[in-house]
């Protein structure tokens, strides 16, 4: 009887892509998850800002067909 155990000692290492750039992230241990790096965190919170402002500073489509439907 042999009882054969596959432990597997050389298990790769689970990756995602950065949501940022695409490059291959691992989840463990990693400070700045989701992102594969600090610059990519950075640009993507930067980008978010941006867009924040652009809401507020120019005029959106959205506010002239809403008028329209009054
Ligand atoms: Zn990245």
């Amino acid at each position: 009887m042999s009882k054969t155990e596959h432990t597997p000692s050389n298990a790769p290492v689970k990756t995602y892509p950065c949501p940022r750039c695409g490059k291959p992230t691992v989840w463990a241990d990693n400070p700045t998850k989701p992102f594969c790096s600090a610059r990519c965190k950075l640009i993507d919170l930067g980008a978010w800002a941006n867009e924040d402002y652009k809401v507020g500073a120019e005029d959106t489509p959205f506010s002239d067909e809403l008028d329209a439907f009054k």
